[in-house]
């Protein structure tokens, strides 16, 4: 198999927003760099949501830099609002883009980073990891998992409540997937939400906008190194999108604490009794995405890499950008990633001067 070897300054790895907001920077530098992205289209994990799903930000509130998301006239934008955004951003710019390549190796040649996916080499003298969490679903494992008969589900691959009709339904998780797909799945279901505590709800009027604005609070007391009191709710609260509010009216948003086992046709509760289940759907959130740096050794027993801001500590080559707070607040975020992928890039630029 012969192997096609590229040379650039910066190989981003990913093609989501947050891969977008760092190109969008790079490319004011003058610096050759590529993005290589598993999917096979523009979007990153947008390209994976269910059909339902919104943002909790207004549109004005959930653009990338340089171009604004077009204002849509119901609501929040929806999945389909934010594909369409994010494949006209890259048409836009025209970002040099590589896809789909699966990148399987990051490894130290020299003064490069040498990033493998398949017959395909990019030799980099630096990497940013955009790779974002989508594609490392989480689930908690209760005894018993193995040999129960019904559907288990990950939110990462609901799409529509149509085939959980008549069902015996659990939708297990307390974020704001665990409330959109139990409002929208009790509505043909006999949906029962479980959560490890009871759920916090955001006031009606806050939304994505307030969360970002604490967000920006935080980032800056953390810079002044002074700390903030901010009222109780962030991140990953539930957002009460209209969809959750629908359900809380029809009286469903009532969530029990967890099962002790499954049994084969369904859950055993801690009081001992017995309830069958047909399906589980699992909104118990992601990990980072991070298997490919696993070559580098810099991963950390949590599954994340050790950063100072976004550059990795252990590998002075190595950024990592819109994993959530760990890689700077609101980062996995439309409107929260810009902050760090501009930082990022003033990093990489001062970086390539001196090496
Ligand atoms: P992704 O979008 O996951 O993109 C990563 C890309 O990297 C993907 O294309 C993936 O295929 C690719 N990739 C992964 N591994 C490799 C590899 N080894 N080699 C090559 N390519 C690879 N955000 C908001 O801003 N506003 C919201 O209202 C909002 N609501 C949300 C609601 C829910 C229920 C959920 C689950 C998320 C929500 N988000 C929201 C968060 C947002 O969807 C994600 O945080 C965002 O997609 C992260 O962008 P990213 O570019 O970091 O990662």
């Amino acid at each position: 198999m012969s192997v096609t070897r590229t040379e650039v300054d910066v190989a981003i790895i990913g093609g989501g927003q947050a891969a977008l907001a760092v190109a969008y920077f790079l490319r004011r530098t003058g610096r050759s760099f590529v993005i290589i992205d598993a999917e096979d289209a523009p979007g990153g994990a947008w390209r994976h949501g269910w059909n339902s799903l919104r943002l909790f930000s207004p549109s004005t509130w959930s653009s990338i830099a340089g171009w604004m998301m077009p204002p849509v006239t119901n609501g929040y934008p929806g999945r389909d609002d934010v594909l369409d955004y994010l494949r006209k951003y890259e048409q836009r710019y025209q970002f040099p883009t590589e896809r789909p390549y699966w990148v399987n190796a990051v490894e130290r040649r020299g003064n490069h980073l040498q990033v493998r996916a398949g017959d395909r080499t990019w030799q980099a003298r630096a990497v940013v990891s955009a790779t974002g969490t989508w594609r490392n679903p989480f689930l908690p494992h209760y005894p018993g998992s193995e040999t129960f008969t019904g559907q288990q589900l990950h939110s990462a691959h609901y799409v529509e409540p149509a085939p959980f009709a008549g069902k015996k339904v659990l939708v297990v998780g307390a974020g704001n997937s665990g409330a959109q797909i139990l409002a929208e799945v009790s509505t043909v279901a006999d949906a029962t939400w479980v959560t490890p505590q009871p759920p916090q709800f955001l006031a009606d009027d806050v939304d994505g906008r307030v969360l970002f604005e604490r967000a920006t609070e935080r980032w800056k007391a953390q810079l002044a190194g002074i700390t903030i009191e901010q009222p109780v709710g962030g991140l990953g609260d539930i957002v009460m999108v209209p969809s959750v509010v629908e359900a809380r009216e029809r009286g469903v948003l009532h969530a029990v604490r967890p099962f002790l086992r499954f049994t084969e046709t369904g859950v055993e509760w801690a009081d001992g009794s017995q309830t069958p289940v047909d399906a589980v759907i699992w909104c118990t959130g992601f990990r980072p995405a991070l298997a490919h740096l696993e070559t580098l050794g810099v991963c950390t027993g949590e599954g994340r890499v050790a950063v100072d801001g976004t550059h990795s500590i252990e590998e002075p080559r190595l950024w990592l950008v819109g994993y959530g707070d760990w890689t700077g607040a609101a980062s996995a975020t439309l409107i929260g990633v810009t902050r760090t992928a501009r930082s990022t890039v003033e990093e990489i630029e001062q970086f390539l001067k001196q090496h």
